[in-house]
């Protein structure tokens, strides 16, 4: 009867903890990297807009000055947006939604494409954000505009040696090659490579455990602060299950330290990098943290990921420091 009880209790526990554990649904789906980033390289540009509105002489090649102008209030508003995804079907993949303190941008696992074309989310989420300081004006021209700035800003070195990044030019979309077992593995490790590599520049800083010199967000800095140590270690040790079913998305795992992550390769069809690869390696090493939030584990692979670019996604400490908040009561030529 002991035995029967502890047996029963082991059961009865190991079954709740894999329920809750192994996050099912659409979290390791790729498009969220996509979207996550592309959110941090618009982000980045906004505050390249700034910067170069602030030093740079950039009359040479911009005869239109409406964005520069706007640089400030563009930028205050693209870095309210948050990403949200959806099953429901949408009339486009990205819905964007002005509100009065954020901007909520809604994808669709339903109407979003798999795989997807390069650069296709800063597009989307530019375009739809032009459209709403410009309706009037073609917002594929308005991002033309918003490129060549940058472009400028680049070519007259005002910007930082890291902030060339900004708006990567579309480059053709190359199908991956994740779709044999043997393959899949060989790009996992270079993936896994990839994060340990990114992994090993993020170091405390001098007051003792902080990481604040790489702008990582309050929350997503007291995770690492926390549980950097071990999170190395998971990355490097993790075991990774390549199976060739029809899964809800690329990737799944359990919340608990040392389980293994499961890849489909019928669902990982979007990988095109080993960035891409490592991106949902940190996605899914953080639920064994015992963490659920998809929005979280999202937020630290794109916060450490955005490290491997050189670049910040807040602006640098050149900018005012009234660019941190967000009350609105701060003007552009303010120092
Ligand atoms: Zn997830």
């Amino acid at each position: 009867m002991k035995t029967f009880l502890i047996l029963f209790a082991f059961v009865a526990s190991s079954s709740s903890a894999f329920a809750q554990g192994s996050h099912g649904g659409n979290g390791g789906d790729i498009r969220r990297f996509r979207a996550a980033r592309a959110r941090s390289v618009f982000v980045h540009a906004l505050s390249n807009m700034v910067e170069a509105s602030h030093g740079c002489d950039l009359s040479p090649w911009n005869p239109n000055k409406v964005l520069l102008a706007d640089a400030f209030k563009l930028y205050q508003w693209g870095s309210r947006t948050k990403i949200r995804w959806t099953d429901m079907r949408q009339s486009q993949c990205l819905v964007m939604q002005f509100r009065p303190a954020d901007v909520l941008l809604t994808f669709s696992y339903a109407s979003c494409p798999l795989p997807t074309p390069k650069n296709f989310y800063v597009q989307a989420i530019a375009a739809q954000f032009f459209k709403q300081f410009y309706p009037d004006q073609n917002p594929a021209q308005v991002f033309e505009d918003f490129r060549t700035i940058l472009g400028g800003a680049k070519a007259s070195h005002c910007l930082h040696e890291s902030d060339i990044h900004a708006i990567p030019a579309p480059q053709t979309y190359k199908p991956t090659s994740f779709t044999n077992q043997l393959n899949a593995i060989s790009i996992l490790e270079a993936g896994r490579s990839f994060a340990r590599r990114i992994l090993s520049t993020i170091v405390p800083d001098k007051n003792g455990g902080a990481f604040n010199q790489y702008q990582f967000t309050q929350p997503i800095n007291s995770f690492l602060v926390r549980s950097k140590k071990t999170f190395d270690q998971e990355v490097n040790t993790e075991r990774f299950i390549v199976n060739d079913d029809d899964t809800a998305s690329c990737s799944v795992t359990s919340t608990t330290l040392g389980a293994p992550i499961y890849f489909s390769t019928k669902k990982c069809v979007d990988f095109q990098t080993d960035a891409d690869v490592a991106w949902v390696i940190l996605h899914e090493t953080t639920h064994h943290f015992g963490i659920d939030a998809e929005t979280f584990a999202d937020g630290v692979a794109t916060e450490i990921m955005n490290i491997d670019d050189g670049f910040l996604v807040e602006p640098t400490n050149t900018h005012p420091t009234c660019l941190w908040g967000m009350n609105g009561s701060c003007t552009q030529s303010a120092e």
